[in-house]
């Protein structure tokens, strides 16, 4: 520790310095309603945390007073999560139903004193006795009744003789309490359900403000540490302690600030609504604010316990920035995992004037991190680099790989483009190179400069991968649920490629794929036939508000030195420009930054999307098919306006054609200059929508595989792809995705 303390924990030595208790004793205490969720974790932090600071216990109680809602295996979650968060509980799992007996025995002893009544108004009319903040409730006729009778009527109760609602027992205290809680608040209730572990036993179940205190009481827990809602509930608690006259040591309620961080859906009752509806795969899902989630996606409880203390223990709520949280496992991440490399989208690279093959020594670490290991890179003629590190007209700034700009292999050598190869519908299919046998990293003697250095992976030596893209399941700042999902939360690249160790050694369990992030070996679905990487988190903060400085920790220097192909910085203009499209016009970052930096670019962008209000289909288009024309020309010279490029993207929003026909048509305005909807018209391009003209086509390719349908039908659902794709490639791209999307999948049923 060494800083200064939290309240709670100067609460503590003072209460062990003056002798109130000998020993610290906390409790965690969930309800088995759901998964623990982060929030969960920051109270396991402080309770399990103090108990060690203090050389005290800490209990892991299952608050199970709720039977409707409780099940088996989220005790199980609760359990690792504690586990996993590194922290031991004592001596056993503890359950408030083990309770049951001597909290009605509690119940009992209250009614014999004329502290507790049963009462029978119904739940609406106990609402409206209760008052208001500004007037004083009124007591229910049922509270004269004689102990004799509350006695009896409470013990039928337990035996299950009424239904639901008929009876409650209540604590006799105050109906004109300022503190509306005290109002005669309720103790039990009859409920009548199967118990996970009291079976039927009991038809009366304990409300949370009498069971939590005397739970408490039970176990010799000090200090009953909960969230800032539980306030009012204080003097709930204090009073059935006092009115019982419990003798010493007694608990004592503390409260401190929940957790909320923003993008982030922090209520177990929430959580389960996108488990049951199949929004994420389960509460394990990486995507998932869960324990198991955050464990299954690649997070490390160290980050986590790093970054509750970041927060800190607070008195008042607040929401905490979820970059702070991605922070700490970049942080953590960055100076412990091996670096090796990984091609997402594989562009092969022959390079001519190599012959043979050898094996490159490359250390795993950089050389500000105090790790030692290395592995061997097979490096020969064929390789893969990542796609977009090479562009044939690349906009300014652009750092990589192109026809006039060489580029450093990471760990090899330079190469320098020869030849771009296309296939017949223009896309690039293979770039001929030429490397400079001087230039070895490590023993350079080129004299070549190059802006940046790129991953690759040999061709013959690389193990083809699955690679899961997760970023933020919430789209906005304060999600309320399923409305707000970030559909591109996650995205599987079926075929990534790997350089060799990563499978054969595996160095670690974790990974960082240089310049793409941090990946973890998925704990579920990785198998030695299918490797499956999940993504934990980028390199840097993708999401970042870049005009408003953020109040968040000062990252450590060492953070600048990754090279990732766009180092120059912007020019303010430029980086106003940059903050507008990706926090107004919602461009991704790639987009926006090839447009900011170029004044021709976003000047042509600025203009069509005064026309067409469609800001990220524009963008698209401009930031690569009208940057590719504007490479070697003025922006006068061009043959096509900014207005038709709007005209372009209104026929692709309003279906007319798909955006894969949009590349064509494009293609025929810079030759020819004519609009795009003269081009459409004339070649025939106009999208397929109508089922009855693509269901003969769907038909005939189903009658045409009926290995893969059987496939299909026998679950495997991936395959919906291969058909999808089938009837696009047979119209010729013609056909509206969406509708063949829906018509194959009813088809296929
Ligand atoms: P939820 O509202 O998500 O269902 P809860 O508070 O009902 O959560 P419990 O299982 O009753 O969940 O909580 C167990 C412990 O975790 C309690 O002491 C509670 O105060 C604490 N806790 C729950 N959420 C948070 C949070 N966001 N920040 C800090 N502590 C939390
Ligand atoms: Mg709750």
């Amino acid at each position: 520790m060494g800083k200064s303390k939290d309240f709670l924990r100067r609460i503590v030595e003072e209460d062990l310095r003056s002798g109130k208790y000998r020993e610290i004793v906390t409790r965690f205490p969930p309800e088995p309603n759901g998964f623990p969720h982060i929030g969960h974790a920051k109270s396991i932090s402080i309770n399990f945390g103090i108990a060690k600071d203090y050389d005290g216990r800490c209990h892991l109680r299952m608050d199970d007073t709720n039977p409707t809602t409780e099940d088996t295996r989220y005790v199980e979650a609760l359990k690792d999560a504690v586990k996993w968060l590194g922290f031991e509980w004592d001596n056993g799992i503890r359950h408030t139903s083990d309770y049951f007996p001597r909290l009605y025995e509690y119940a009992v002893e209250l009614i014999k004193m004329g502290k507790a009544y049963v009462d029978s108004l119904n739940e609406e009319e106990i609402r409206e006795y209760r008052g208001t903040v500004t007037s004083a409730g009124k007591r229910s006729k049922y509270a004269q009744r004689s102990i004799e009778e509350n006695l009896d009527l409470f013990e039928r109760m337990k035996k299950g003789e009424f239904e639901e609602g008929e009876h409650i027992l209540r604590a006799r205290i105050d109906m004109a309490s300022p503190n509306m809680k005290m109002r005669d608040p309720l103790l039990y209730r009859i409920r009548h359900t199967h118990h996970y572990r009291a079976g039927n036993e009991w038809a009366i179940y304990p409300m949370y403000d009498f069971g939590h205190c005397l739970s408490d009481y039970i176990e010799g827990v000090t200090h009953s540490i909960c969230t800032l809602e539980f306030e009012n509930n204080r003097d709930i608690y204090n009073w059935v302690i006092d009115t019982l006259g419990l003798p010493p040591p007694r608990p004592y309620q503390h409260e401190f600030a929940r957790l909320n961080i923003n993008y982030t859906v922090m209520s177990k009752r929430k959580l389960l609504e996108l488990v049951e509806n199949g929004v994420v795969s389960g509460w394990d899902d990486p995507r998932m604010p869960t324990i198991a989630g955050y464990k299954r996606r690649g997070y490390t409880p160290e980050s986590i316990l790093n970054f509750c203390e970041q927060v800190g223990i607070a008195k008042a709520n607040s929401v905490v920035d979820v970059s702070q949280l991605e922070f700490c496992i970049r942080d953590d991440l960055n100076k412990k995992v091996p670096r090796v490399m990984c091609v997402l989208d594989p562009l092969k690279v022959t390079i001519e004037n190599y012959d043979g093959s050898e094996e490159i020594d490359a250390s795993y670490y950089p050389d500000d991190v105090p790790k030692e290991g290395g592995r061997k890179l097979p490096f020969s003629k064929e390789i893969y680099i990542e796609r977009d590190d090479f562009m044939e007209n690349p906009p300014k700034g652009y750092y990589r790989l192109t026809p006039e700009q060489p580029v450093r292999l990471k760990h090899a050598y330079i190469i320098s483009c020869r030849e771009v190869v296309k296939d017949a519908g223009g896309k690039i299919i293979e770039i001929k190179a030429e490397y400079y046998p001087e230039s070895k990293s490590g023993s350079d003697t080129s004299g070549i400069k190059v802006k940046s250095a790129i991953q690759w992976v040999d061709a013959k030596a690389v193990g083809a991968v699955e690679v899961r893209l997760y970023d933020r399941l919430f789209k906005n700042e304060a999600p309320e649920g399923i409305e707000d999902i970030n559909p591109d939360a996650l995205k599987v690249v079926k075929n990534a490629l790997v350089e060799p160790a990563v499978i054969t050694e595996r160095p670690d369990e974790r990974f960082q794929f240089e310049r793409q992030g941090y990946f973890y070996a998925d704990p579920v679905d990785y198998t030695d036939e299918k490797p499956v990487f999940n993504k934990i988190v980028g390199l840097k903060d993708s999401w970042a508000k870049k005009t408003k400085a953020p109040e968040r920790t000062p990252k450590p220097q060492a953070k600048k030195v990754q090279v990732d192909g766009e180092v120059a910085p912007m020019s303010e203009a430029e980086q106003v420009l940059f903050d507008k499209y990706t926090l107004e016009l919602k461009l991704n970052n790639e987009i926006a930054n090839t447009l900011a930096r170029d004044g021709q670019l976003s000047h042509f962008y600025e203009e069509a999307i005064s026309v067409v209000n469609s800001p990220v289909s524009v963008a698209n288009i401009v930031a690569n098919e009208v940057a590719r024309e504007l490479k070697d020309k003025q922006a006068a010279e061009l043959k096509f306006s900014a207005k038709q490029i709007a005209g372009l993207v209104e026929m692709i929003d309003d279906g007319t054609i798909s955006s894969k026909i949009a590349k064509q048509v494009f293609e025929e305005m810079a030759k020819s200059g004519e609009s795009p909807a003269q081009i459409v018209e004339a070649k025939g391009l106009v999208q397929i929508s109508d089922p009855a003209k693509i269901e003969p086509i769907i038909d005939e390719i189903i009658a045409k595989n009926p290995d893969n349908v059987a496939k299909f039908r026998a679950g495997n659902t991936k395959l919906l792809g291969f058909f999808v794709g089938q009837v696009l490639k047979t119209t010729g791209g013609k056909a509206n995705p969406k509708v063949v999307n829906e018509l194959v999948a009813e088809k296929l049923k």
